[in-house]
C-alpha cells in the first residue's frame, strides 16, 4: 500500500464513508475483518492471498472456482476474491491437464444448404473392422449423397486409399465428379495420393475435425444401419461381404425417414426392378413411391424435409451446447485425451495432453493445432484439426502476475460507490499496514 494512497483515504473520507466502513469492516485483535450476513470474515492481505487460495484449492483436491470459493468464504474475504480465484485455477497445471469441464459440451451445429441435385456432395467413410471374409475383406467403404442419401457399399480388404480411388472412379464413371467429398482423418483420407486424387478430379476435399462425426452425419447413420442389416442377414463371418449388394440395395429402395423418399426415386424417374425380392428383410420398398409427381416434385419436397429435420437437429443440438470459445492463432491449449478402445481403466491418467499452438482458425469452430516449435514431441510434427469442444486453454498468467486481478493499487480509481468490492479495496489494504483504530 503506498503511502500517499493512505493519506488520500484518511483526507478524503467523509463521515458517510466512514460510516459505511464500520457497516462493513470490524477491527480487532490486531485484524480487520468483514462484516457479512453477521458473520466475520479475516480480510486477507495482499501477501497472503496466493497462499490462502493455494491451501483451499491445491490442497483440498482441486476443486473448481465455485467450490473453492465457497470453502473460502466460510473465513475468508479479500476483494475482487472470485477473480482472483478463477484465475488462480486457470493457472493450475494440475487442472489444466486433468480437470474436465463440466456442465454444457461447447458447440453449435453449422449446416450446409442442401443443393438439390444428386451427387454434388458425397460423404465417405469405413465400417469396420469385421471379421476378415474368405476374399480377404475386412472394412465396408460407404459412399453417401447426403441429398438423395444413395448409398454404395464396397467391401474391401484395408482402409487404405487405393481401394477407395477404385470405388469413387466406378461410381463417378456413372454419376459424374462430386463438387466435394466429405471425409474424415481416417488413413485413406489424409494421404498423399487422395489429395492428388481429388486435385486431379477437381474435387474440394472437406475433413471433418477430429472426433466430430456428426460432420459427416448422413454416412455415420447409414453405417449403423448397415451393421443392422449385416447381424440380421444369415450370411457367416466369412461370408458377410456377399450380402452387402443386398443390403445396398434395400438402403436406396427403401423410403428414407428424412427425405421420405427412396434415394432410387430421386435419382431415377422409372421404377427399377427389385433385386432381393423378400430375401433379405421384409423390405419397405414394396410400397415405393408410385405416385404421378414428377421428378423435379420430388426432389423439391425432399428437400424440404431435410431442412426441417437439418432445422429441427440444429435446434436440440444447440439447446445442449454452450457458445465455443474463440481461439485465436498462437494461444496455447491443450487437446482431450480419448479413452483407447484397450479397455483398461484410465482413471489415473491425464485428462488432456499438450500444450499445442493453433496455427490456424478454421470456420465452424475448427482450429489446426500443431508440436509448439522446439516442443515436438514424436519424430513427426504433429499436426490435426480440433473442434473447439475437444480443446482447453492452456495455463494462463499466474494470478500475481496479473495486475487486472485486484484494483487495489489502481491510483486512477475514482470508485466511491459504497457496497462495490473494488472501491473498498484500499481500505482493506490499509489495514494491514496501519494500526489504524478502525473498529466501530
Ligand atoms: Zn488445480
Amino acid at each position: 500500500m503506498k503511502l500517499a494512497n493512505i493519506v488520500k483515504v484518511l483526507q478524503g473520507m467523509s463521515s458517510e464513508q466512514a460510516t459505511q466502513i464500520r457497516r462493513e469492516y470490524v477491527y480487532k485483535n490486531n485484524r480487520l475483518y468483514r462484516k457479512v450476513d453477521d458473520q466475520l470474515r479475516f480480510v486477507v492481505p495482499t501477501a497472503m492471498r496466493w497462499r490462502v487460495v493455494r491451501t483451499y484449492h491445491d490442497d483440498m483436491g482441486h476443486f473448481a472456482a465455485e467450490k473453492t470459493l465457497d470453502r473460502l468464504r466460510k473465513d475468508f474475504w479479500f476483494p475482487k476474491m472470485r477473480k482472483y480465484v478463477k484465475s488462480y485455477i486457470s493457472a493450475c497445471m494440475e487442472c489444466v491437464y486433468n480437470k474436465t469441464v463440466t456442465g454444457k459440451a461447447e458447440g453449435q451445429l453449422y449446416i450446409d444448404t442442401v443443393k438439390p441435385i444428386p451427387f454434388m456432395r458425397l460423404h465417405l467413410d469405413h465400417v469396420g473392422p469385421l471379421p476378415k471374409t474368405s476374399r480377404g475383406n475386412q472394412y465396408i467403404l460407404g459412399i453417401t449423397d447426403p441429398f438423395t442419401k444413395f448409398t454404395v457399399l464396397k467391401a474391401v480388404r484395408s482402409v487404405n486409399t487405393q481401394p477407395v480411388i477404385r470405388a469413387l472412379n466406378e461410381l463417378t464413371s456413372y454419376f459424374g465428379l462430386p463438387a466435394i467429398v466429405v471425409t474424415d482423418r481416417g488413413t485413406a483420407f489424409t494421404s498423399h495420393n487422395f489429395a492428388e486424387y481429388c486435385k486431379l478430379n477437381g474435387i474440394q476435399h472437406i475433413q471433418t475435425a477430429v472426433r466430430t462425426p456428426r460432420a459427416n452425419g448422413s454416412i455415420e447413420r447409414i453405417n449403423q444401419t448397415v451393421c443392422k442389416c449385416l447381424r440380421a442377414s444369415c450370411v457367416s463371418d466369412s461370408d458377410w461381404d456377399t450380402a452387402i449388394r443386398d443390403i445396398q440395395w434395400t438402403l436406396n429402395s427403401n423410403t428414407n425417414a428424412t427425405t421420405k423418399y427412396s434415394p432410387n426415386d430421386l435419382i431415377f424417374d422409372f421404377r427399377l426392378r427389385d433385386v432381393v425380392h423378400k430375401r433379405l428383410v421384409q423390405a419397405i420398398h414394396d410400397e415405393a413411391n408410385d405416385s404421378q409427381e414428377s421428378i423435379d416434385i420430388r426432389r423439391e419436397r425432399a428437400t424440404k424435409s431435410i431442412e426441417a429435420e437439418q432445422a429441427k437437429w440444429k435446434q436440440r443440438f444447440d439447446r445442449q451446447r454452450k457458445k465455443p470459445f474463440q481461439y485465436q492463432e498462437g494461444d496455447l491449449v491443450v487437446i482431450t485425451n480419448v479413452a483407447p478402445s484397450t479397455g483398461f481403466s484410465r482413471k489415473l491418467e491425464p485428462r488432456y495432453r499438450g500444450p499445442y499452438v493453433i496455427s490456424k482458425v478454421l470456420r465452424f469452430d475448427r482450429y489446426v493445432v500443431e508440436d509448439i516449435e522446439g516442443l515436438q514431441r514424436r519424430q513427426r510434427r504433429f499436426n490435426s484439426v480440433f473442434h473447439a469442444e475437444h480443446l482447453k486453454p492452456w495455463c494462463t498468467a499466474a494470478p500475481f502476475l496479473d495486475n487486472d486481478t485486484d484494483g487495489s493499487d489502481n491510483e486512477e480509481d475514482p470508485g466511491n460507490v459504497p457496497g462495490q468490492e473494488s472501491d473498498l479495496s484500499g481500505v482493506a489494504e490499509l489495514s494491514q499496514t496501519s494500526n489504524r483504530d478502525n473498529d466501530g
